[in-house]
């Protein structure tokens, strides 16, 4: 068994590329994730100019944290840092899995049909509430050897990559929850103040 695993923690290596993360969580990650209430959390990123190895190291340091805390995505001004750059596993149980990475992205499109459905967020632990949003999107944008890429996501993709995005324009998901019941209720359960919320509405 250890044996197996070992082969599918090669294969992810060699489908990522140049990004060999182990998912274990246990391991203490070296950037720590900013909270709701942090201003951090709300300075626009820049645009990445060139991917170089120092972006990959940043890339590595990000899924760390992320597996850490058992998150499926991570956006770079959530650990400090405002570049545009998004780390994205929606299997983080799956060794074989690689991550996504997504570095200046743009949505090119995105569908007139939307969809609700429940978010969470690592920078706002604990809270989870209905968004709405486009169901399906068009993106473009670099991965981590900075070649150019397209994408069209629908369900849990579209919706990951939306709500990672919202983090480099320093806009949360609380921000465009409806139910402002909800959303206060949620906010105080889970020790977050209303206050830090700037609504979208
Ligand atoms: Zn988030």
């Amino acid at each position: 068994m250890a044996r197996s695993f070992g082969q599918l923690a090669k294969k992810a290596e060699r489908d990522s590329g140049c990004l060999s993360v182990s998912k274990d969580p246990t391991k203490k990650p070296e950037l720590k994730i900013h909270t709701l209430g942090d201003n951090v959390l709300r300075k626009p990123a820049k645009r990445i100019s060139k991917v170089d190895s120092s972006i990959r190291d940043l890339v590595k340091k990000m899924l760390h944290s992320m597996y850490s805390a058992k998150g499926i995505g991570l956006a770079a001004p959530q650990v400090g840092i405002h570049k545009q750059l998004l780390v994205i596993d929606l299997d983080i149980e799956n060794a074989a899995n690689p991550p996504l990475v997504l570095i200046n992205p743009e949505i090119t499109d995105f569908s007139a049909s939307i969809e609700t459905y429940e978010e969470g967020c690592l920078s706002i632990p604990g809270v989870y509430l209905n968004v709405i949003r486009p169901s399906t999107i068009k993106v473009n944008f670099r991965d981590e050897r900075g070649r150019p890429k397209k994408i069209n996501a629908d369900g849990l993709l579209s919706r990951c990559i939306q709500h990672e995005m919202d983090h480099l324009n320093g806009v949360l998901f609380v921000d465009r929850v409806t139910n402002q019941e909800d959303l206060n209720k949620e906010l105080e359960t889970h020790g977050f103040n209303n206050r830090d919320v700037i609504s979208m509405e």
